[in-house]
């Protein structure tokens, strides 16, 4: 998520889109990242889920892909992963992500941080948004979403954890499912972030702010945190103020 106050501001501004087939057309198929298509990055992701992974015996919160073999959310509804609930250990690296929208706060962007977690635990990368002091699409979930690709194997990607101070916009949550990243976990969600732009004035963005189970319903997602939210909205409205 990184949507500010000004619509200058939300990503590049550029003019009229012309297509030649309309993707989400009647008659077509619905996206589905079980569907392989020759040379498309979803390959990625689908091989890494039959690739055989060692399973860790260590003191850390099980992984998602740990957790979604345990048993306990098996009424997940078809073709989506099942949430899991948040644990100490992730409540840390949301505030992490608070630390780093604090950052882009002062530094003159929009508050917003997020912060790449691999299976055992280990921060890989870090990222605030730049919107406004670099590129107008740098997100910080898009920007871990390349630094995964660059850096990161397939199965280190779909084992990666996302953690982000708020929700996903659909621009990141795009970029998030075809790097073939893990499970996301937010601090606050898009309906927090509309409640407080009504609160202190914002501008509605000019983009449909759809969750991430629309756009990526192959994620796993956990959110919002309640013990997080209050310091992620305290950021916002003081973005919103300024
Ligand atoms: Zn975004």
């Amino acid at each position: 998520m990184a949507v500010g106050a000004d619509p200058a501001v939300w990503w590049t501004a550029l003019g009229p889109i012309v297509m030649a087939v309309r993707v989400s057309g009647k008659g077509l198929p619905e996206p589905d990242i079980a569907q392989p298509r020759p040379g498309c990055a979803d390959d990625v992701r689908r091989t890494s889920r039959v690739l055989p992974r060692p399973r860790r015996v260590t003191g850390r919160a099980p992984s998602h892909r740990e957790r979604r073999t345990s048993g306990t959310h098996a009424d997940a509804p078809p073709g989506r992963l099942p949430a899991m609930a948040i644990t100490d250990e992730d409540l840390g690296h949301l505030r992490r992500c608070v630390e780093l929208a604090q950052e882009a706060l002062e530094a003159g962007d929009s508050p917003f941080g997020s912060v790449l977690v691999a299976e055992d635990g280990t921060v890989l990368q870090e990222d605030r948004n730049r919107e406004r002091t670099g590129d107008p699409t740098h997100h910080p979930e898009v920007a871990l979403a390349r630094w995964a690709a660059q850096h990161l194997d397939p199965a280190a990607r779909a084992a990666a954890t996302v953690y982000t101070s708020g929700e996903h916009c659909p621009m990141c949550s795009g970029a998030h499912a075809v790097a073939g990243l893990g499970r996301i976990v937010f601090a606050a969600g898009t309906p927090d972030f509309a409640a407080w732009r009504r609160e202190h004035g914002g501008s509605e963005p000019r983009f449909a702010l759809l969750p991430i189970t629309t756009v990526a319903p192959g994620v796993p997602v956990d959110g919002p945190a309640p013990e997080i939210r209050p310091a992620v909205g305290e950021l916002y409205a003081r973005y919103l103020s300024a």
